[in-house]
């Protein structure tokens, strides 16, 4: 499959032509359906690869390196379409769609957001109404829906009332989008991405059969976190695959170019600034792999793990390829030269399948609720007395006292971030012998740490924020200074979203 990618990506695919025209060619889905690429983690029995998860993120790592929206348009189908059928639908759903979804014949989405929700899943208003005869009607709207107008199946979520009329909770059905009802909305235009499409649905009294229902009633949340979990793992490893061609490229350019100081490769800030991204590069890599080693083995993976490879995952290896861009100077703002491409593309991995902000302070939550959980993940770590005493340290931050919300999603933000700290740096010192990169990776991400670490200790007390009315007040009288100049008259296409405008 690497092979396949790789002579593909040099023979056949072409990333500027399909971001220009905003979709892919023809023959891209049937080809990549015969090479296996739509049933990575099926069982053999329904067709599938049954790869392990190990080779999965070599895929998602090959497929991140050439484009995001290879990686997407493989990822939504793989990761996020087909593991709550695989887990969740009934046997003979199984036996009828799997075999379909494995050989790429029909694609499979997911659709949870919502235009009054996106981070909140449990805020889904989408309603199933359960029918006397056990089926289901479904109303309500999705938006920003990945392949949602070309998908044959849709993973959907909303909120079902029973038959007594009583409210279940979220609820998943997988939905043959040729049911009546569902109804296709039109295309977003995006800052990147651009040839994976986004639709918003409408859903107008879908009736669904008993069967189409994924897991428990009420228990849909289960199913989308199947999907949001291999998701998570994917995001960071397809970002991993960017960056690591952006460095590539940027390496051989500073080693090219001659600057006032001598070749830039020399040059000490450079030189830093690549050592860094390196680092980066290889404490993100460590993560990926024990995650995928610890599934493979059988063995749990701790929640926080998931939070780390995309929080870290996906900031760091967005700032990689950000710093690419920044080295290749004004070639690396040339939109021909890949690295501009990855810029705009890979910027979506911080905000979808959750933002940085919202599963930080939610991971942050967990931790203040339940510290003695979260530092039991370190009992396995042979942590040196440094890396002990830094983690101490966050222990006793969590029980800083708060006043108010507020202070409490700041500090929520604080804790999980270092929580996503404290495990890179206990698994990048694991790895410290390996090689002397793996040793200067050890130590940047315990010093990245150690800087978290005492930037929160030294931001207490909480300085008092302006509130949020008074921020409200400031920004709404920036229209003295630069007028009202919003572009909204007949015939411009692409309007400013309802949330967006003045008044
Ligand atoms: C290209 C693209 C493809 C997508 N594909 C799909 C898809 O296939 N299926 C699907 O269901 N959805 C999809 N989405 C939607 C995506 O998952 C959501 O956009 C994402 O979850 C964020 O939700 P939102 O846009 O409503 O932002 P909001 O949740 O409204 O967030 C707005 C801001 O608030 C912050 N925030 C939110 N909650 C908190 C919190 N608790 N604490 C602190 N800060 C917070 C966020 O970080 C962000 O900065 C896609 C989106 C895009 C752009």
């Amino acid at each position: 499959m690497l092979d396949f990618l790789r002579r593909y990506s040099r023979e056949q695919l072409d990333s500027r032509r399909m971001d220009e025209r905003r979709g892919f060619h023809l023959s891209l889905i049937p080809d990549l359906a015969q090479a296996g690429l739509f049933g990575l983690q099926v069982p053999k029995r329904y067709r599938g690869q049954e790869l392990p998860h190990s080779d999965t993120i070599k895929v998602w790592r090959q497929a991140g390196a050439i484009d995001c929206n290879l990686l997407i348009l493989l990822a939504v189908h793989n990761t996020l379409g087909v593991p709550p059928v695989q887990h969740f639908a009934r046997e003979e759903v199984r036996a009828a769609v799997l075999p379909e979804l494995a050989q790429g014949r029909r694609l499979v989405t997911s659709a949870v957001s919502e235009p009054s929700m996106g981070s909140n899943v449990r805020a889904i208003t989408s309603t199933a109404t359960k029918r006397p005869d056990g089926s289901y009607v479904i109303n309500g709207g999705k938006q920003w829906i990945s392949l949602g107008n070309d998908a044959h199946h849709v993973n959907l979520f909303a909120r079902l009332t029973d038959e007594n009329g009583q409210d279940t909770g979220i609820t998943g059905f997988l939905v043959d989008t040729s049911t009546p009802g569902f109804v296709r909305g039109p295309e977003v235009v995006t800052l990147g991405l651009k040839a994976v499409p986004q639709n918003s649905l409408s859903l107008e009294n879908l009736h669904v059969p008993a069967e189409s229902l994924l897991g428990e009633e009420g228990k849909g949340l289960v199913a989308a976190k199947t999907a949001f979990t291999q998701g998570r793992l994917m995001l960071a490893t397809g970002a991993l695959g960017a960056a690591m061609r952006a460095l590539e490229m940027t390496q051989r350019f500073a080693r090219r170019r001659e600057v006032a100081t001598g070749n830039l490769a020399e040059n000490g800030r450079i030189q830093q600034i690549i050592a860094e991204s390196v680092a980066a590069t290889q404490a993100v890599e460590m993560l990926v792999e024990h995650i995928a080693d610890r599934l493979d083995s059988g063995r749990e993976v701790p929640e926080p793990f998931y939070f780390a490879a995309k929080i870290l995952g996906c900031e760091l290896m967005w700032q990689v390829v950000d710093r690419c861009v920044q080295l290749l100077g004004a070639r690396g703002f040339v939109d021909t030269n890949v690295v501009g491409q990855f810029y705009r593309d890979y910027r979506l991995f911080r905000i979808f399948e959750g933002t940085t902000e919202a599963i930080t302070v939610y991971l942050g939550s967990m931790v203040l609720k339940q510290p003695q959980q979260f530092l039991s993940i370190f009992d396995e770590f042979d942590l040196d007395p440094a890396l002990a005493e830094y983690v101490d340290r966050v222990d006793k931050l969590t029980t800083t006292t708060t006043t108010g919300g507020q202070q409490r999603h700041i500090l929520a933000g604080q804790i999980g971030e270092l929580a996503c700290w404290a495990i890179l740096s206990a698994l990048t010192a694991e790895g410290r012998t390996r090689s002397s990169m793996h040793a200067h990776t050890a130590s940047w991400s315990e010093q990245q740490l150690a800087d978290k670490l005492r930037s929160a200790e030294e931001s207490r007390p909480f300085v008092e924020l302006p509130t949020a009315d008074e921020l409200a007040r400031h920004i709404g009288d920036f229209e003295s200074s630069i007028g009202n100049v919003e572009q909204r008259r007949p015939g411009i296409q692409h309007d400013l979203d309802l949330l967006l405008r003045r008044g």
